[in-house]
Formats: C-alpha cells, structure tokens, sequence
C-alpha cells in the first residue's frame, strides 16, 4: 500500500507498507481525498515526537468493511479519538479526552494519507450524498470552530476577536458571525484577509492596537505562540481567551496577569461532526478551494502556502 509514513525526523514515501486489517469494532476504509493540517506540519517539526506511522487525520474515503452494513459504500469522514472505552471519560462521553486514546496520524494510530485505514466504526460519519468530497474534506477543522459554541456562549452583544489569517480562522469567523456579534479578525496578510470581508471587519495588530481596541473574548487561531502574547494584550478585565493553536514548544509568559485581571483561559481542540456536516452541506461555508497533490510530492503539500493542501488518492 502506498502512504505517507513519518519515522520520527521526517516524512517518507512508502509503497510497501501493510494494507490495514479492521481490529474489533473498526472498520475499513478506502481514502479518497485527505488533507493537510497545520498539526501535521507540527508533528514534523516534534510535536508528537514518540509517533511512528502513517501521517494525517483530515480524509473523505469509502468503507469497503464493517461490521455495521448500512455503511458499506458509502463516503465517509470520521473523528480522530479513540478511546479505550471503559474509563472515566470514555465512560461519561469525553472519549477524546480519554488517557488512554490513540490519535490517527498522531499517536498510536496510522493515519489517512495512505490508500486504506482503519477507523473505529462509532468514529465514523456519513457524508451527505448532496455534499460533494471536496468540500466534506473541511468537516473535521469545521467541527474544531464549533467546539468553541459548544464551550462559551457568545452573546450576540459580546465583542469578539479572532486572531490569525489561516483556514482555522476562516472557518472559525463564519461559525462565530451566525451569532451576529461584533466580531473582529486580526490578521498579518491583507490578501488573506479579503476573504474575511464579508464575516468581520478586519485589522492587525497595528490598527488595532492604534485604535485602543480591547475584546471580551479573544480566540487565538494563529498557531504560534506570539498569538498568547497578543491575545494577552487585547483582552479585557475578566475576559475569555480560548486557544486553538498547538505547536511544537512552550509559551512564555507572565501568568500573574492572568491571575490579578482574572482571565479566563480555555483550551479548545475537537469538536462536534455532524453541525460541520450540516453546514457544509447546507452550503453556508464559504471555503476556497483544497489544491490536490500525488503522496509523492509531499514536499511540496508541506510547503504550500494557500489555503489548503491535500493528497488524492
Ligand atoms: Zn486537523
Ligand atoms: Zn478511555
């Protein structure tokens, strides 16, 4: 099978690696499009650096086997924690929270960029027939932007501000503007944030900053550390700032802040499938388009700098 293995240091090409076998309650499915995340390009850089196997967890496939028939056939997305299934938190419905879980394309688990995978079969969600595969391929960063109005209520009246110009970004403002608040991005690169336009107003740092703004709830989507410092800077007395970025390294900086202006700080990682897939399929997500590239040009998906990059397989 051909796929895309990481071997602790790099990315490598693989045409010999084992088609999978389904374990108990997994099931088997055909990839046919997967996408490259900014966590995938964080674990070539250490951000998982005990995993071994078959990189991504963004995929569209079909199932060829499972033990539950009405899924045969069909396209397919599919959530990346598994967990044990009898501890505390698989026990009371925080199975991603699970110690125990493994990660696809992350820890313990291979991953979608590969020809087939194995997915444990509760993971799994159908794929609307009217959604086209280009588009389902959003559905797991667009489940993560719902996971923030599942964990904070956003009044409509709330000042919010969404840091970063990347897809978590973009997909995270249009979740965020069908509450109808007054919601800012801020953001580095004015041709990225064109596509903002029409779902925020807009800024950087710098505007911002000039303008004496301050928000009472800050969603950090930058990816980097400088988006804490930032967010930090902006935030108002008792405000809420959620992070959505993971990377490789830690963030330095002074918690007393947190403290004596009584922050609220909330981490914010996977979310809820089936909003996404609604969404999508009710066509209200705006996304540019994925640009596709062959397993072997993996350099070259790493390093793409527009929207999306993905393999077809
Ligand atoms: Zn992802
Ligand atoms: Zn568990």
């Amino acid at each position: 099978m051909k796929g895309l293995y990481f071997d602790g240091e790099k990315a490598v090409y693989r045409e010999d690696l084992p088609k999978p076998v389904c374990r108990e309650g997994e099931s088997l499915i055909r990839i046919l499009m997967a996408a490259v995340c900014n966590t995938d390009r964080e674990v070539l850089k250490g951000y998982r650096p005990d995993f071994r196997g078959v990189m991504g967890h963004e995929f569209v496939g079909v199932v060829e086997e499972s033990e539950d028939e009405t899924l045969i056939g069909k396209r397919v997305v599919g959530e990346l924690n598994a967990g044990c299934g009898h501890c505390l938190y698989c026990r009371t419905g925080r199975e991603k929270h699970c110690p125990d879980r493994k990660v696809i394309g992350m820890e313990g688990k291979d991953g979608c960029f590969a020809e087939y995978m194995t997915l444990q079969t509760h993971l799994i969600h159908r794929v609307p027939e009217e959604l086209p595969t280009e588009k389902a391929i959003f559905t797991e960063p667009l489940a993560a932007a719902f996971e923030i109005t599942s964990q904070v209520h956003i009044s409509p009246d709330t000042k919010v501000a969404v840091l970063g110009d990347g897809r978590l970004s973009l997909m995270i403002t249009q979740v965020l503007s069908l509450t109808g608040t007054d919601l800012t991005v801020i953001g580095k690169h004015p041709e990225k944030m064109e596509k903002f336009r029409s779902f925020a107003k807009t800024g950087t740092e710098q505007t911002v900053t000039e303008a004496d703004e301050t928000f009472e709830i800050i969603v950090d989507a930058t990816g980097a550390e400088a988006g804490l410092q930032l967010a930090k800077r902006l935030i108002r007395r008792q405000g809420t700032i959620i992070l959505k970025s993971t990377y490789a390294g830690t963030a330095n900086v002074d918690m007393s802040y947190f403290v004596v202006n009584e922050i609220t700080i909330k981490g914010s990682r996977c979310g809820p499938f089936e909003p996404a897939l609604r969404m999508l399929a009710q066509n209200r997500i705006s996304l540019p388009e994925i640009e596709l590239f062959d397993l072997k040009e993996h350099e070259k998906a790493f390093a793409y700098r527009g929207f999306k990059a993905g393999f077809r397989l």
